[in-house]
């Protein structure tokens, strides 16, 4: 095991940390013993001396990710304990048995108390994304712990850290696999079948995160026009036309995702004209589409990735949803979410609000969703909660 460095803390910079939240910012430092390398172990003490948590150093706002409030040894052992937690809350949700559902997030950073680690599981194929350091340098641990959770069903580890690592540390991260080697997988969710490629598909490859509320879809769209804006892999364009849709339509700006949407389309059935797949802008989409769909999907790339872009965000959620309740048909069901960490679920809801009174159409809220329970957030980190959507009645 590596060597532990000690940090002490200035008069009263103890405070986040004793309400148990997992970032520490480097202003409250008021020394650093030693001189430790980013990703190293760190203990940090009160500046009474007390010790308060243990965690990954790194340069920047964000010094310290912590991982323990107790003193703890962090070895394999300690990664492999920290794996079960999660695991045994993914087989509480009935998420582990591999019928219907066959991917989930097993690690969630912060919300499984592994700030810093992403791993999703591909029915066998476990996808990592690091955006620490500390994560980054425990890596070949973190591969035994996974192999230490399914002895049985592992076949690959794929890591995509590439771009998720904080660049400036000059790691030199290439994204590839730790362990086996299968980069394209057919997997489940609620019983529809996708196609997933960990190498070249966005984030890890498929939205997780979306699994509730495309189910909650289904309610709303048999014998239905449907539009899926942003369809990337078309999930939600998958489970309407199963649900009996009468036609739908998906709308991605990238050209592979229109292909792997039709490709996951036809492989869930013979819908035939039913389904139509265009590769074009969604805002040009938009300016004509009148009367034209029953239900709209909106679920935009995150519009801001930090905070000096939230309002050209709020802006622009303004903009997409006020494009949508003007041309929806009367008594539309509209489905808009934003998956942008910066922009609060309050925030978003007045950007909606604000569209909904441009239109002056009657506008009713009848669902509030969010991310499953497979993302979940610790509730000493609010932070951790991105995903926020709306299922609005247009009349
Ligand atoms: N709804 C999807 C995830 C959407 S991710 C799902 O359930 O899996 C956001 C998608 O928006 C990406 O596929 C990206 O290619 C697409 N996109 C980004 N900007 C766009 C634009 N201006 N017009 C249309 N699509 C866009």
């Amino acid at each position: 095991m590596n060597e532990v460095f000690q940090v002490v803390l200035k008069p009263g910079k103890e405070q986040s940390l004793m309400r148990m939240h997992p970032w520490l910012f480097s202003g409250a430092i008021k020394k650093i013993q030693g001189n430790p390398h980013e990703g190293d172990l760190v203990e940090v003490f009160s500046a009474d001396g007390e010790f308060l948590a243990m965690g990954h150093y790194q340069i920047g706002s964000i010094a310290i990710r912590i991982f323990s409030f107790q003193q703890v040894v962090p070895g394999t052992d300690f990664w492999i304990s920290r794996f079960k937690q999660a695991f045994k809350v993914r087989e509480t949700l009935g998420l582990t048995t591999g019928s219907g559902t066959n991917v989930y997030r097993l690690i969630n950073g912060e919300g499984d108390e592994l700030p810093g680690l992403i791993i999703d599981y591909y029915n066998g194929v476990a996808v990592m994304q690091m955006h620490s350091i500390g994560m980054y340098r425990i890596r070949n641990e973190i591969v035994e712990a996974l192999k230490h959770i399914y002895p049985h069903t592992l076949q690959a580890v794929y890591d995509k850290s590439e771009s998720t690592l904080p660049f400036k540390a000059n790691l030199g991260a290439k994204n590839g696999f730790l362990y086996g080697d299968v980069s394209r997988a057919e997997i489940k969710e609620n019983d529809h079948s996708f196609l997933i490629d960990v190498a070249t598909g966005q984030k890890t490859g498929f939205f997780i995160d979306q699994r509730e509320n495309r189910q909650l879809l289904t309610r709303y769209t048999a014998g239905k026009q449907v539009l899926n804006m942003f369809c990337y892999t078309g999930g939600f364009s998958v489970y309407a036309l199963k649900s009996g849709a009468a036609m739908v339509h998906s709308v991605d700006s990238s050209a592979q995702a229109i292909n792997l949407t039709e490709k996951n389309v036809a492989l869930n059935g013979d819908f035939g004209e039913k389904h139509q797949a265009f590769a074009t802008d969604a805002f040009g989409f938009m300016n004509n589409i009148k009367d034209a769909y029953d239900v709209i999907i909106l679920d935009p790339p995150a519009f801001a990735k930090h905070q000096d872009a939230l309002n050209n965000a709020l802006q622009g959620y303004k903009r997409l949803n006020a494009k949508a309740m003007e041309q929806i048909k009367t008594g539309g069901i509209l489905f808009t979410f934003s998956c942008s960490q910066v922009v609060s679920r309050e925030n978003f809801r007045k950007s909606v609000f604000a569209a909904a009174a441009n239109t002056e159409r009657h506008v009713r809220i009848l669902h509030q969703m969010t991310q499953p329970p497979d993302h979940p957030v610790s509730i000493y980190h609010p932070e951790g909660e991105y995903l926020k959507g709306l299922v609005l009645q247009v009349e």
